[in-house]
C-alpha cells in the first residue's frame, strides 16, 4: 500500500468534522511530500528542529501541528509559522507562546495536554493542574493564544477498555472546562485524541482530531536520524 492509499483508506473511515493529522515525524520529506501531493495540508511533528528543517523545504501551505513535549526555550523556534501547537503543559509554556506568537504577530491555537494515562513517563498536566492552571490565569489576556482544547495520548496498552475510558474522560474533562472557563469562548473546540492503533476508539469518544502516523507512513526508521 502507498501513502497515497492508505490516506485515502484513513480518510474514508474518517467521520465529518474529524480531522487528520498526518504525523510525520521520523519520516523524510519525500515522504511527506508525497502525503502532500495526495491532497493532505496538515502534518504533525515532535520536534522544533526536525519540523523547522523540513518546512524549509515544503510546501507554504501545509498547517504544521507540533505534538511532542515542548520545553519553553523551544517555542521561539516554531511560533513564527505555527498553527497548532497540541502539547502545552505549563502555564510557562502557555506564557511562552503568548510573547512569542506577539513578536511575529501571529495567533497560534493551542490545545493542553492532559496526562490520563496510567504510565509515569507520560506528561501533561493532570485535570487538577489543568483546572487551577486555568482558574490561575483569571482574566490575564493572551492575545496571541488560542486554547482550543484539550490533547491527551493514552495508556500503551492492549486493554482497549482502559483506553477507551481515558478517551471518555478526556471528553468529560473537556465538557466541563468548556462550562467552566469557556462558556462564551467559542475558540474551545477540539479534542486531540487517537492514534494509529486506538483512533477509532478515540472518535467512538469525541475526537476531532487524530494524530495518524504509522497508519500512513508506515515505521519510523530511528536510526537514520
Ligand atoms: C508519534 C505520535 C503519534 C503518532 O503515532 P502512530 O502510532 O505512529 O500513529 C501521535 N501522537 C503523538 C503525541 C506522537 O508522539
Amino acid at each position: 500500500m502507498s501513502i497515497a492509499d492508505n490516506l485515502q483508506k484513513l480518510n474514508a473511515s474518517l467521520p465529518e468534522g474529524v480531522k487528520l493529522v498526518a504525523v510525520s515525524k521520523n519520516h523524510p520529506v519525500e515522504a511527506i511530500r508525497e502525503a502532500y501531493a495526495a491532497g493532505q495540508r496538515i502534518f504533525g511533528e515532535s520536534r522544533a528542529q526536525e519540523l523547522a528543517a523540513k518546512r524549509k523545504v515544503l510546501p507554504d501551505d501545509i498547517e504544521w501541528h507540533f505534538i511532542g513535549g515542548l520545553q519553553s526555550n523551544k517555542v521561539k523556534e516554531i511560533a513564527p509559522f505555527i498553527s497548532m501547537i497540541h502539547s502545552v503543559a505549563s502555564l510557562k509554556v502557555l506564557r511562552e507562546t503568548e510573547k512569542q506568537a506577539a513578536r511575529t504577530r501571529r495567533r497560534v491555537r493551542v490545545l493542553l495536554e492532559i496526562k490520563l494515562a496510567a504510565e509515569e513517563s507520560k506528561q501533561g498536566l493532570t485535570p487538577e493542574e489543568c483546572r487551577a492552571m486555568l482558574a490561575s490565569l483569571g482574566t490575564e489576556e493572551l492575545p496571541h493564544v488560542r486554547i482550543a482544547g484539550l490533547m491527551t495520548v493514552a495508556t500503551n496498552t492492549d486493554d482497549t477498555q482502559q483506553i477507551r475510558q481515558e478517551f471518555h474522560r478526556l471528553k468529560l474533562l473537556f465538557d466541563s472546562l468548556k462550562t467552566e472557563f469557556f462558556a462564551e469562548n467559542p475558540d474551545f473546540t477540539e479534542l486531540s485524541m487517537g492514534m494509529s492503533d486506538d483512533y477509532p476508539l478515540a472518535i467512538a469518544e469525541g475526537s476531532t482530531l487524530v494524530r495518524v502516523g504509522t497508519r500512513i507512513f508506515g515505521q519510523r526508521d530511528y536510526s537514520a536520524r
